[in-house]
């Protein structure tokens, strides 16, 4: 049986397709690394934010919102 090495904790797995959790050992591992990625992937660190975009989409917010009442 071939094994991976779990990607948060290291721990060897086996590889087994059986395995809902695989390449992670546990539910825990799995949630913490898609985690640690959905907190990256949104985080933009060498881009200033875009004040004006966020403008714009927050006031399209508003439009849908009006929208809706009438
Ligand atoms: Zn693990």
């Amino acid at each position: 049986m071939e094994t991976v090495l779990c990607p948060t904790c290291k721990k060897e797995v086996k590889w087994d397709m059986k395995n809902p959790f695989c390449p992670f050992c546990c539910e825990r591992c799995k949630t913490m690394d898609l985690g640690a990625w959905a907190s990256n992937a949104y985080a933009i660190p060498d881009q200033p934010v875009d004040f004006d975009e966020l403008d714009r989409l927050s006031s399209q917010n508003e439009d849908a919102e009006k929208g809706k009442d009438e």
